[in-house]
């Protein structure tokens, strides 16, 4: 599993998890992958900068002619970065919403999502768990799945 730092049109910073490189790339191409802020479509993938801790950095800024900070990725204090932390902030809020919003089929969610899409059951947002192979089948049936990471923690606190 990776973890890819995405960012849409409008400068908002998210997370995405793909099983490779390959599967972002897909889901780029087939336009899956959507801001979960703005739902806008642009999405590109971030240099995956190194996370260094504040107080290292801190320094870092003390001594402007290091050159620690050449090759364009943000320090990780600066606006940017602070601003993608309050991002994270929000897209944890946004996922506490989708979980509240939506039905858990647990393990039936390739079925449910293909009779829902078959109009054999009723129309509504579902989540669960799917194998990669379920949900490549389901996208190639042209049924929109949205991969979302597992959160364990975040279910307790919900619950
Ligand atoms: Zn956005």
């Amino acid at each position: 599993m990776k973890v890819l730092d995405l960012q849409c049109a409008h400068q908002h910073t998210f997370e995405g998890w793909f099983g490779s490189d390959q599967e972002l790339s897909d889901q780029m191409e087939r336009g899956l992958l959507v801001c979960p802020f703005c739902g806008d479509g642009h999405i590109r993938k971030m240099p995956s900068a190194p996370r260094l801790n504040l107080q290292g950095s801190r320094e870092t800024r003390a001594h402007p002619d290091g050159g620690v900070s050449q090759g364009g990725e943000p320090a990780p204090d600066d606006p940017a970065a602070n601003a993608s932390r309050a991002l994270q902030a929000q897209w944890v809020q946004a996922m506490r919403q989708v979980i509240a919003e939506t039905e858990d089929v647990g393990d039936r969610f390739a079925q449910e999502a293909r009779a829902i899409h078959q109009g054999d059951a009723n129309p509504r947002a579902i989540r669960g768990q799917a194998s990669k192979q379920e949900t490549l089948a389901l996208l190639e049936e042209g049924i929109g799945v949205v991969p979302l990471p597992a959160l364990p923690w975040l279910k307790e606190t919900l619950q």
